[in-house]
């Protein structure tokens, strides 16, 4: 069946008007096609002139549809490490725990920890990602995305500094050999569905030279570059005395910035530097759940929003959090801002915004997803609101989806118009084989790294 009509549902479009109405929407090859009042039962179900076949229908009625949730910051090489580097500083969870944990990485670990992650995220509505995998076995990773369905932007970690571990660290030539290998395989496979974006760590963790053939590379391919910046004061003060320079401006002079460059977190940005990112259209992707476990800072989203900047909103790997969950870190995002600047600051549908258009945009992906209109790709979620957690059902829709709404409640996924979800069960894969492997594979690292 090539065309799918979800039937009955209230609609949150996410549109420029922001519209919520009650409509059927058509999907065919992958695309929406129709937002519109509902067909008769009988017209919708007769097989179509060009001979595809007939229509499915999706029985929506009672049921709330929106566009997939999306998180532009995940590290699904991190999601079996969850649980394994809990109540630690940023410096000492990455080295006590993360970098040796994926340096015991292998190809079946890597794809392993993909599809957990994969099938968590589709389950609890997010449809599409900006991934940073570890420094090897990334293609294993696009295996695990391109069979589970997923809508990924994903990258190997670039490590060429002398300061990394010898264990991740690389030299600047085969690191980026190997990027621009991998992007040359799965930038824009599976119809599109699968992109490659440049990750280097961050930029402590990386050569001036390796930082700025990345910005080449990217430009060349059509890339997003992924990292991560201004997560924490002690970031700041290594990049000031290597370089000289405060790191955002620093980024900037190596050519990470613009609506190309993805930056993770962006806590501790200053007014100007809240200003040269929106000036630079950079998108900054907000992560509040781990700001807050790893006790980085509160980012000033607010006050980015109003200089205009572009921001996203991502989980970060499974042990940062320790959920990937989008309705975590909605809500969160509306939360954290209040005791600093009022009950006023960034309210529900501001952070609707950010987990849907504000992704798709980081992903460079706003004229394809983030909204439900004509000519979009079709990654919707169908939510029961039914629970007694989001009652009364009048209230208003927004607010029970942002505040109240749990991945639970979570009915249907479709992914480039395909159900991948169906009735709160992923139909992309097997949850047990994943829940076995995976636990197997865990098992197998922690052992690896003695812990
Ligand atoms: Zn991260």
């Amino acid at each position: 069946m090539r065309s799918l009509l979800l039937k009955g549902a209230r609609v949150v479009t996410m549109d420029p008007q922001r519209r919520i109405v009650d409509a059927d929407v058509t999907v065919r090859d992958g695309r929406i096609v129709a937002v519109g009042r509902t067909l008769k039962d009988s017209a919708a179900r007769r097989p179509d002139p060009k001979g595809h076949g007939g229509t499915t229908v999706l029985d929506c009625k009672g049921l709330v549809l929106l566009p997939g949730l999306i998180q532009a910051h995940i590290h699904l090489c991190q999601t079996l490490f969850r649980g394994l580097a809990d109540d630690l500083a940023l410096e000492a969870w990455l080295a006590k725990r993360i970098w040796p944990l994926e340096a015991a990485h292998t190809e079946e670990s890597v794809y392993w920890s993909a599809m957990l992650g994969a099938a968590e995220l589709l389950l609890g509505g997010t449809t599409a990602i900006l991934d940073m995998e570890t420094v090897r076995h990334t293609g294993a990773a696009f295996e695990a995305l391109e069979s589970i369905g997923l809508r990924a932007t994903t990258g190997k970690c670039l490590m060429d500094a002398a300061s990394n571990p010898a264990s991740l660290r690389e030299p600047t030539e085969r690191a980026l050999q190997e990027s621009a290998d991998l992007c040359a395989k799965w930038h824009g496979a599976a119809d599109g569905r699968l992109r490659y974006c440049f990750a280097p760590r961050f930029a402590p963790s990386c050569t001036g030279p390796l930082l700025r053939a990345v910005s080449d590379l990217a430009a060349r391919a059509g890339a997003v570059i992924h990292t991560h910046a201004a997560e924490t004061p002690l970031e700041l003060q290594a990049v000031k005395q290597a370089t000289g320079n405060d790191e955002l401006s620093y980024l900037d002079s190596v050519g990470i910035s613009g609506p190309r460059a993805a930056l993770a977190h962006c806590v501790w940005v200053d007014k100007e530097g809240i200003a040269r990112l929106a000036r630079q259209g950079t998108n900054v992707v907000h992560c509040p759940s781990s700001n807050l476990k790893l006790g980085s800072g509160v980012a000033p989203i607010p006050e980015m929003l109003a200089a205009g900047c572009h921001v996203g909103l991502g989980a970060d790997g499974a042990p940062c959090n320790n959920r990937l969950d989008a309705f975590t870190e909605m809500r969160l995002a509306a939360l954290i801002q209040k005791p600093r600047l009022g009950p006023e600051a960034l309210p529900a549908a501001q952070a609707l915004e950010l987990a849907t258009l504000g992704g798709a945009r980081a992903l460079g992906l706003e004229a394809e997803i983030g909204s439900i209109e004509v000519g979009k790709r079709a990654d919707l979620v169908v939510l029961d609101l039914e629970g007694l957690h989001t009652q009364p059902a009048e209230a208003d829709l927004i607010s029970r989806i942002v505040y109240s709404a749990r991945a639970s409640d979570v009915r249907h996924v479709l992914v480039d118009g395909r159900v991948v979800v169906k009735d709160g069960v992923l139909k992309t894969a097997k949850v047990e084989e994943i829940h076995r492997a995976a636990n197997a594979q865990a098992r197998r690292l922690r052992r690896a790294v003695g812990i």
